[in-house]
C-alpha cells in the first residue's frame, strides 16, 4: 500500500487516458458512491476529494484507491493513518515504518 498525494493522481491520469477515464468516472459517480474517507465518517464530493489518496495492490488483484480527507490527513500522524487504512482496507501491513506522507512504500 502506497501513499499518493493528488498531484501525484493527477499526473497518472494525465499520463495514462484509461486510469484518466476511471477517475473521471469515478468523481462522476461521487453523488451516488459516496466513498468515506478511510479514517473517519467524512463523505467525499465532487467538492471535496481525498487530501490524500492510498494505493493498495495485492498480487492477482485488481489495484484499489482509496482516500483520507484533509483533516484526517493534517491532523492524524502518518503511521497512525497507515494503521487504519490498512485494517479498513484489509491490507496486512509488513513494513509501517518504511511509510512517509509523500508517496512511500510500506
Ligand atoms: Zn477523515
Amino acid at each position: 500500500m502506497r501513499l499518493v498525494p493528488p498531484s501525484r493522481i493527477l499526473a497518472a491520469a494525465t499520463a495514462d487516458p484509461a486510469f484518466r477515464r476511471w477517475l473521471v468516472d469515478w468523481r462522476a459517480a461521487l453523488p451516488v458512491t459516496r466513498p468515506l474517507c478511510v479514517a473517519c465518517a467524512t463523505v467525499f464530493t465532487q467538492e471535496l476529494g481525498p487530501a490524500v489518496w492510498l494505493l493498495t495492490t495485492v498480487p492477482g488483484q485488481v489495484p484499489r484507491l482509496a482516500g483520507v480527507c484533509d483533516a484526517c490527513a493534517s491532523t492524524m500522524d502518518p503511521g497512525a493513518i497507515y494503521a487504519i487504512a490498512a485494517a479498513a482496507l484489509g491490507v496486512v501491513v509488513r513494513d509501517a515504518a518504511g511509510f512517509h506522507p509523500e508517496g512511500g512504500t510500506a
